[in-house]
C-alpha cells in the first residue's frame, strides 16, 4: 500500500494492456494525473507506445472510480466488508464443502495479487475453483504447450522478431493488438527483407502490412499447418538429427497430417485458399530457417484451439526451428499479465509455478506452503465454472478485475447464473461495469493501474515492475492486501502475513526454485532473495533465472531439454478439424469477434479518453458486398445480428476485407458505453475439449436490416442516462460525453421520449428546422448550455462533428458561442470523418486531402499532417489509404 505520499519524479512502470508489456515512464502532475512516455531502457519496446499506452494520463480521472466499499449497495467499512467475505465463504465450505465456493481472477492482476488468491483457495480452502479470465484469451497456447513440451513455455523471445527471415502471424491482427511488435517486425522487413505472412480469415490492417494474406476459413489452420508438415517432409526440410535427438511421435503425427491434408486440392479446398497462395506459403516455410510463427485469439480462441497450437508446433519441431535466434513459435498474449498469472497457477487446472495435480506436485506444493488442505484435482475452468454457478452449485464467489456478465460466451445466461449465488464479492476499481456490481453483496473498491505496486510478465517471459505513481484515492487498496485480509480472517493467519508485494514475490520466486534442480521450466529461484530495495529497484527480467544463474540466453529448447519424462517433445497427432456448429437456413453466417485499435476489452479504461473514442465510436458489423446486396444492407445502415443465444443492433460496415458468409462484430461495447451493442450474449461458446477455452469466432447468426427512422446525437457536460431500448453509442468528449443515436420510432416521438428525461421545462429551448422535421433541445444551466439533444430523419455526422467541435473548443477554453448558442447555429456541414492518427488528431477528410495535393507515400503524409509520426499504429491504415485514394504501392 502507498503508506507515505508519492513524490512527483518520474516512475518507471509497466503499460496495462497487451501481452506486450511495454515499459512506461510515468511523471505525476501533482494533481492525480501523470504524464506517460515510452521507456527507452525497456526491452519490449526501447521507447516506442501505441496510441492506447501513449493515452493512459487521458484514463487517470476519478469520475468512474469505486472509492469506498460497498455492502448490499451501501457503503460501509473496510472491516465489515472484509468480515463479511470471510464469513459467507467459511458458511459455504462448512455448509457445502471447499467446491461450493470459487473465485474468478483476471490478466489485469498483478502476480502478487494472483499468487495469494491461488494460494488461499488450492491450499487453504482446498478446492481448485480459482479460474481466470486468461481462460478466454490464451488456454489453448498452454495446453498446447503442455502437450508438446511437458510444461507451459513459450521457447523464444522478441529479438527473435528481428533476425527471422520470415513471420508467419495467425490468427493475430498484431496491427491492432500488439501495435508495438508489429512495428518491430515493420522494420526487420524494411531493414532485412523479411517476409510477413497473415492468415486470418479477415483482411486487416495487419494484411496490410504482409507480403501474403491467407484469407483461410475459420478453424482450418490445423489442415493448413498439417499440410506444412508433410510439404516439409517431402521437400526434405526435416531436421532429422533434432527430431531423433530431441522428440518423439512424428511418425503417427505425420500421418495423421497426411490424412487430413492429403493432397493440395482437398487443402484448397477445406481451407478455401487458392492453390497458388497455399504453394507459395509453404515454399516460404519450407525454405526459411528463421521462422517464427507468432499465434494469437484466432488460434486459441476456438473449439480446435489446442490441436491448432500443436499443428504449428509439430512443424517447429520438425525442422528443429526452435529455440534458436530468428526462430520459433511465439504465443501472443492478450493480456498485460496472463503469463504471469499462467506461473502462479492462476488456471484452475495448475497448481502453482507451472506445477500441476500430480501427487508429487501436490504434495511438494503442501510442504512448501504448510498448507492444511490442498487442492488434489483440477478445479473448474472459466465456462464450466459460471454453469456451475447457474445450476446454484457455487455458493459463494469472489470476482476479481474482470467482468463475466460482458466478456463471457452467452453472458446473458452468465449474468442471469450470478442470482443463483447465496453470496457473490467483487473487486473493482470502476463503477462502469455493467451487470455485475449491482448483483454483488459486497464490492470492493480495488487500487488500479497507477496506484498498485507488484510485477508482471509480458509474452516473451520478461518480469517487469509495475510501479505505483500515485496515491491511493479514497479509500482503494491492493488486491494481494484484500485477499490477505480475508484469508487471515478465515484462520490463515500463519500462510498471509505478507506485509508487501515484495515479501509475497519472495515467495512466488522461493515456490517456483523448491526442488526443481532443472526438473520445472520455471525458475526464478535467482530473485527469491530480494530485500525491498531490491524489489523496488528490480530492471526488467527474462526467466529462468535460477538461484546462481547469470542471465544469460533465455530461449529454450535450441538443444531439447524438455520438461516430459523423458526430456523429449511430442508430436502430437491432431484431429480432423469439425465445427462445433455449422450454419444452417436460419442462421447462415457464421460470427467472428474480435478487437478494435483503440479500445480495451470492456473499455472501462479506454472510453475515458476523447482521442482513443475518435477512432472507432459505435459498435458495428462487417459483412461483404455481395452478402450485403441481397439483404439490402449498404454501409452505414443499422442491423439486427442475432444468433441462438441473444440479437444485438449494430452500425453495418460493408468490406470486401471480409470473408463471405461471415460476420465479424468487436467485444468492446457494454451496457455503460452503448445500447444493444454487447457482444458477449451472442457467443456460443462451445470449448476447445483440452483446453475448456471457449470459440469465439465461429457462431452461427442471421443478419437483417434494422429499419431506423429517427437518428440524431447527444452532447452533455455530464452523464445523461438513456432509455436502454436506444439503439445508441457512448464516449468520451473533452469536458463531457457525445451519444449518437438510431430509432425506429418517428424523430418527433423520439425526441419528445428523449426530452422528457429532463424535467424542469424551464432550463429547455426546443426548437425545429423550418421544415419540421430536426428537433433540438437545450437545457442550459445559469445560462450556459449542458446538453443538446438533435433528433432527425438522416444521419447528419458533419453536424455531429461541428457541433462536437463547439462542445469541446467550449469545454476546452471557454469559448461562448458555438455551442453555448446551439439554437441559433445551422446543421450544415462537412463531415471531417473519424480520427485515424489518434496522436495527432487527424481526421481521414484531412488524409483524403493531403493525398489529394500530391503525397504519395507514409513520409509525405506525415510532413503534411503529422499523421503516422508519433506512435505509428495508424500506418496500415494509412497504407491502405494511399492504396484506396492514391493507387500507389508504398511499403512501411
Ligand atoms: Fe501498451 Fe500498446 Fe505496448 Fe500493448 S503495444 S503494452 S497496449 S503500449
Amino acid at each position: 500500500m502507498n503508506a507515505a505520499p508519492i513524490a512527483l519524479a518520474p516512475v518507471k512502470t509497466t503499460c496495462p494492456y497487451c501481452g506486450v508489456g511495454c515499459g512506461v515512464i510515468a511523471v505525476p502532475d501533482g494533481r492525480g494525473g501523470a504524464k506517460i512516455t515510452g521507456d527507452p531502457d525497456h526491452p519490449a519496446n526501447f521507447g516506442a507506445l501505441c496510441v492506447k499506452g501513449s493515452a493512459l494520463g487521458e484514463t487517470l480521472g476519478l469520475d468512474q472510480r469505486l472509492l469506498h466499499p460497498l455492502m448490499e449497495r451501501q457503503p460501509t467499512t473496510w472491516r465489515r466488508a472484509l468480515d463479511r467475505i470471510a464469513r459467507e465463504f467459511s458458511k459455504a465450505i462448512a455448509n457445502h464443502g471447499p467446491d461450493s465456493v470459487a473465485v474468478y481472477l483476471s490478466g489485469q492482476l498483478l502476480t502478487e495479487d494472483y499468487y495469494v488468491a491461488n494460494k488461499l483457495m488450492k491450499g487453504y480452502v482446498g478446492s481448485a475453483n480459482c479460474d481466470t479470465n486468461s481462460r478466454l484469451c490464451m488456454a489453448s497456447s498452454v495446453a498446447g504447450h503442455r502437450r508438446a513440451f511437458g510444461s507451459d513455455t513459450v521457447p523464444g523471445s522478441y529479438a527473435d522478431l528481428d533476425c527471422a527471415d520470415l513471420i508467419v502471424l495467425v490468427g493475430s491482427n498484431t496491427a491492432w493488438c500488439h501495435p508495438v511488435l508489429f512495428q518491430r517486425m515493420q522494420k526487420t522487413r524494411e531493414t532485412r527483407g523479411t517476409r510477413i505472412v497473415n492468415i486470418d480469415p479477415r483482411r486487416t490492417a495487419t494484411s496490410q502490412g504482409a507480403d501474403l494474406h491467407l484469407s483461410i476459413k475459420p478453424g482450418m489452420d490445423a489442415v493448413l499447418f498439417s499440410w506444412v508438415l508433410a510439404c516439409l517432409a517431402d521437400t526434405d526440410a526435416f531436421d532429422r538429427d533434432y527430431i531423433a535427438r530431441h522428440t518423439s511421435g512424428l511418425d503417427e503425427a505425420l500421418a495423421r497430417a497426411r490424412q487430413i491434408a492429403p493432397d493440395l486440392a482437398s487443402v484448397a479446398d477445406a481451407t478455401g485458399l487458392a492453390a497458388e497462395d497455399i504453394s507459395t506459403f509453404t515454399e516460404w516455410f519450407c525454405a526459411t530457417q528463421r521462422t517464427v510463427t507468432c499465434y494469437s485469439q484466432g488460434v486459441n480462441q476456438s473449439a480446435q484451439g489446442t490441436d491448432k497450437v500443436n499443428a504449428i508446433l509439430n512443424c517447429h519441431l520438425a525442422t528443429g526451428r526452435i529455440g534458436q535466434a530468428g526462430a520459433g513459435p511465439l504465443s501472443l498474449t492478450g493480456q498485460p499479465n496472463a503469463m504471469g498469472g499462467r506461473e502462479v497457477g492462476g488456471l484452475s487446472n495448475q497448481l502453482a509455478a507451472h506445477m500441476g495435480f500430480s501427487p508429487a506436485d501436490v504434495d511438494r506444493v503442501q510442504r512448501f506452503w504448510n498448507a492444511p488442505r490442498m487442492a488434489t484435482a483440477e478445479g473448474l475452468k472459466a465456462v464450466d465454472l459460471f454453469d456451475a454457478v447457474a445450476q446454484g452449485r457455487i455458493k459463494a464467489l469472489w470476482v476479481l478485475h474482470t467482468n463475466p456478465a460482458v466478456s463471457l460466451p452467452r453472458a446473458d445466461f452468465v449474468r442471469g447464473g450470478l442470482a443463483k449465488l447465496d453470496f457473490l464479492a467483487v473487486s473493482e476499481a470502476n463503477r462502469s461495469i455493467d451487470g455485475l456490481l449491482d448483483r454483488a453483496h459486497v464490492v470492493l473498491p480495488a487500487s488500479p493501474w497507477g496506484e498498485k505496486d507488484g510485477t508482471v510478465t509480458n509474452s516473451e517471459r520478461r518480469i517487469s515492475r509495475q510501479r505505483a505513481f500515485l496515491n491511493e484515492a479514497g479509500e482503494a487498496r491492493p488486491d494481494w492486501w484484500a485477499i490477505t485480509q480475508v484469508a487471515r480472517r478465515m484462520g490463515f493467519a500463519e500462510g498471509f502475513a505478507f506485509e508487501s508485494p515484495a515479501e509475497i514475490f519472495r515467495e512466488h520466486a522461493a515456490l517456483s526454485g523448491f526442488e526443481n534442480h532443472g526438473t520445472r521450466d520455471f525458475d526464478i529461484g535467482g530473485l527469491a532473495s530480494l530485500d525491498k530495495e531490491s524489489f523496488d529497484a528490480l530492471q526488467p527480467v527474462q526467466w529462468p533465472l535460477p538461484a546462481g544463474m547469470a542471465p544469460a540466453d533465455t530461449r529454450f529448447f535450441g538443444a531439447g531439454g524438455f520438461f516430459t519424462p523423458d526430456r523429449k517433445a511430442r508430436f502430437i497427432a491432431t484431429a480432423l478439424p469439425a465445427p462445433r456448429e455449422a450454419p444452417s437456413a436460419a442462421l447462415p453466417f457464421l460470427l467472428n469477434t474480435g478487437r478494435v485499435r483503440d479500445h480495451w476489452h470492456t473499455m472501462s479504461r479506454t472510453c475515458l479518453s476523447p482521442r482513443l473514442a475518435g477512432h472507432i465510436r459505435e459498435p458495428f458489423v462487417e459483412i461483404h458486398g455481395d452478402d450485403a446486396a441481397p439483404l439490402g444492407l449498404a454501409d452505414g445502415d443499422y442491423a439486427h445480428v442475432r444468433t441462438a443465444h441473444a440479437f444485438a443492433t449494430l452500425r453495418v460496415i460493408v468490406t470486401s476485407d471480409q470473408q463471405r458468409g461471415m460476420l465479424f462484430a468487436p467485444i468492446h461495447w457494454n451496457d455503460m458505453t452503448a445500447g444493444a451493442g454487447r457482444i458477449g450474449p451472442l457467443i456460443s461458446g462451445f470449448t476447445d475439449p483440452v483446453s475448456g477455452q471457449p470459440e469465439t469466432k465461429a457462431t452461427p447468426a442471421k443478419i437483417s436490416r434494422a429499419d431506423m427512422r429517427a437518428f440524431g446525437y447527444m452532447l452533455a457536460k455530464t452523464r445523461q442516462e438513456l432509455p436502454r431500448w436506444l439503439v445508441h453509442a457512448r464516449f468520451a468528449a473533452r469536458g463531457g460525453e457525445a451519444i449518437v443515436f438510431a430509432s425506429e420510432c418517428a424523430p418527433s416521438e423520439l425526441h419528445r421520449l428523449l426530452s422528457a428525461h429532463w424535467p424542469d421545462e424551464r432550463a429547455k429551448t426546443a426548437t425545429s428546422d423550418a421544415d419540421g422535421q430536426v428537433y433540438q433541445t437545450v437545457v442550459r444551466r445559469h445560462q450556459r448550455a449542458e446538453t443538446l439533444l438533435v433528433v432527425g430523419p438522416n444521419r447528419e455526422d458533419g453536424a455531429f462533428e461541428t457541433a462536437l467541435e463547439q462542445f469541446e473548443a467550449e469545454n476546452r477554453d471557454g469559448a461562448v458561442g458555438g455551442f453555448n448558442q446551439a439554437e441559433k447555429s445551422g446543421s450544415a456541414s462537412v463531415s471531417l470523418g473519424r480520427i485515424i492518427c489518434a496522436c495527432n488528431e487527424v481526421r481521414s477528410a484531412t488524409l483524403r486531402a493531403v493525398i489529394a495535393a500530391g503525397a504519395r507515400d507514409l513520409a509525405a503524409i506525415g510532413s503534411a499532417c503529422q499523421a503516422g509520426t508519433t506512435c505509428g499504429s495508424c500506418k496500415p491504415e494509412l497504407q491502405a489509404m494511399l492504396a484506396r485514394f492514391a493507387d500507389l504501392p508504398v511499403r512501411l
